[in-house]
């Protein structure tokens, strides 16, 4: 059920905090493509925006798109945004309704808000604010394709600073070999976690043999990941 105007939401609101759900304040492209995300992954999705025509275009894709100002406490309550157990606060533009909508939500008691920053500055506001996960969406993709465009990676995540997860192709030295003889972790500090053979993700182990279309996804300090990935 979706519904447009905050008038008579506060009861499906409600309804949607007690599954699992996740409430998401402003719906512009970062916004609208993590709540679609959730909701294909079978979360329920309160989304929140000013703009009406954002609201109308998402109607009937979430469980529940109001229009509202999530600057007024009121609305916030309202809305029983403060029975939900996790909150995305996705207004990065205007960083005074950003940072005013994160200390109505600390000051509600929302258990786990997860909120966007545009910039280092404004992270740093949220961080001192006590908003428990800072994400900085453009920062982080720049250094990602970074690291696509410098090597030979076809996929890259740094799980933690200076340890990454590549999904590279197999490296002619080992393919027909058993993964157990390779020796792969002494010599290049990396381990095969899993790969993919005629479409099919499978998890490696020693008796592994990879062939020469398999991918492989590579995991170890971001430096030795990298550089197996580039070996051909
Ligand atoms: P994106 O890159 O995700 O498109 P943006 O950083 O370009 O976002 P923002 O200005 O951050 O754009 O706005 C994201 C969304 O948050 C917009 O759709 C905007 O209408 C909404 N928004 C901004 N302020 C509020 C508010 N006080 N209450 C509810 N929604 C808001």
């Amino acid at each position: 059920m979706a519904r447009f105007s905050l008038f008579g939401a506060a009861d499906t609101s409600r309804r949607i905090a007690e599954a699992d759900s996740v409430a998401v304040i402003g719906l512009g492209r970062f916004g609208s493509s993590l709540a679609l995300e959730l909701m294909g992954g079978g979360t329920e999705v309160l989304g929140i925006d000013l703009d009406e025509d954002l609201v109308q275009a998402l109607n009937g894709q979430l469980t529940q798109v109001v229009r509202a100002d999530s600057t007024k406490q009121e609305v916030l309550q309202q809305l029983a945004v403060d029975e939900f157990d996790r909150v995305v606060v996705a207004i990065g533009g205007n960083i005074s309704a950003s940072i005013l909508t994160c200390s109505l939500l600390l000051n509600l008691d929302v258990p786990v808000i997860w909120a966007k920053a545009v910039d280092d500055q404004h992270g740093l506001i949220l961080e001192q604010l006590g908003v428990h996960h800072v994400i900085y969406p453009e920062k982080d993709m720049g250094r990602r394709v970074a690291h696509l465009v410098r090597g030979a990676a076809l996929d890259f995540i740094e799980v933690a600073a200076g340890y990454a997860m590549v999904k590279a192709p197999v490296p002619a030295r080992i393919v027909g070999q058993r993964l157990g003889d390779t020796g792969l972790r002494k010599t290049h500090g990396v381990t095969i976690a899993a790969f993919q053979h005629d479409g099919e993700w499978r998890n490696a182990d020693n008796d592994t043999v990879l062939q020469p279309d398999d991918t492989l996804l590579i995991v170890g300090p971001t430096r030795d990941a990298e550089n197996f990935a580039q070996l051909r």
